[in-house]
């Protein structure tokens, strides 16, 4: 038998997802954050287990689901931010147009 989620509801009643193995809650409610694609895409495939097997309300997995591809993209945003910064540094442009230096160094917006 699969253990259940320990977690409880405000009104008291247990939550009925799968507890994750070795863990005592299911995905939705481990205190770990989720912190990198591969963790969100880990999460995205027990969520989709668990609605095929009737043990994930649709709409929680609806919910987590829409949240989960804005984590997805946050987190691939900030790399891309860092590299961003980093050529702007390399290249002395700065983001804004109002501080950059003029001239022949800063590039058209
Ligand atoms: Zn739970």
């Amino acid at each position: 038998m699969t253990k259940k989620c320990e977690f409880r509801k405000k009104d008291g009643e247990r939550c009925d997802a799968n507890a994750q193995a070795g863990k005592d809650s299911c995905v939705f409610h481990d205190p770990a954050p989720l912190r990198n694609t591969t963790e969100v895409s880990a999460f995205l495939a027990k969520s989709i287990n668990q609605v095929l097997r009737g043990a994930l309300d649709p709409r929680v997995a609806n919910s987590a689901g829409y949240l989960a591809n804005v984590l997805l993209r946050s987190l691939e945003q900030g790399p891309l931010e860092i590299r961003m910064a980093r050529l702007e540094a390399a290249l002395d442009i700065a983001k804004d147009p109002h501080t950059a230096a003029s001239g022949k160094d800063s590039l058209p917006v």
